[in-house]
């Protein structure tokens, strides 16, 4: 699929940075655009939908997959697998689309290894004030999972300078605005 990196766009960002906010509105926007749906074992929260949020899988099922060569990457994030799916990514390039992926800082470096063409963008939180604020508020993750998610939070910023772009996320709709102009710019 090396040919394909040009319709790949890697989007990452500390969880509670609102990059799947972002990547749900320009998803809303521009048709040409397709969410790549990972696999992952961990639970689905609140009103997540398998298929459509993720594919949610058994740990046995992950290891399995990774075993048959399924996944582009696949990363450990906390003390859960995500992976990307051949399969779904080679399907929506099929179908025209620029293929969006929402993974973290080593999935991300792997595919940037593996397809240099492909286009990645860092959503960066105002601050680490506003993060812990965003993630207390959404009051799915217990504080074990919220202390978690903040540390790897610090590491993946630490990491955002070997991203194309950064896009801070300090109004929706200008960071969504920059988002799509960028993309629209750089994948011809
Ligand atoms: P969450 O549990 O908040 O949905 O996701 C945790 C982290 O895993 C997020 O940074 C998310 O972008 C990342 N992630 C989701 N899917 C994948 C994937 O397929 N591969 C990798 N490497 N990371 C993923």
């Amino acid at each position: 699929m090396s040919d394909l990196s040009s319709k790949l766009v890697v989007v990452s960002g500390p969880s509670g940075a609102g990059k799947d906010t972002i990547v749900s509105r320009l998803l809303g926007m521009d048709s040409d655009f397709s969410l790549s749906v990972s696999a992952t074992t961990r639970a689905p929260r609140g009103d997540e939908v398998d298929g459509k949020n993720y594919y949610f899988l058994s740990t046995e099922d992950f290891l399995s997959k990774i075993e048959n060569d399924a996944f582009i990457e696949y990363a450990k994030y906390g003390s859960n697998y995500y992976g990307t799916l051949k399969s779904d990514v080679e399907q929506r390039i099929r179908n025209g689309k620029t293929v969006i992926l929402v993974i973290e800082v080593n999935g991300a470096a792997n595919i940037k290894r593996l397809y240099p063409g492909a286009l990645s963008i860092f959503i960066m939180p105002p601050s680490s004030e506003v993060l812990e604020n965003r993630l207390r508020k959404r009051q799915t993750d217990s504080e074990d999972a919220i202390i978690k998610r903040l540390d790897i939070a610090k590491t993946e910023i630490s990491r955002s300078t070997d991203y194309d772009y950064i896009v801070i996320n300090d109004d929706l709709d200008r960071a969504v605005a920059e988002a799509h102009e960028i993309i629209k710019r750089t994948q011809k």
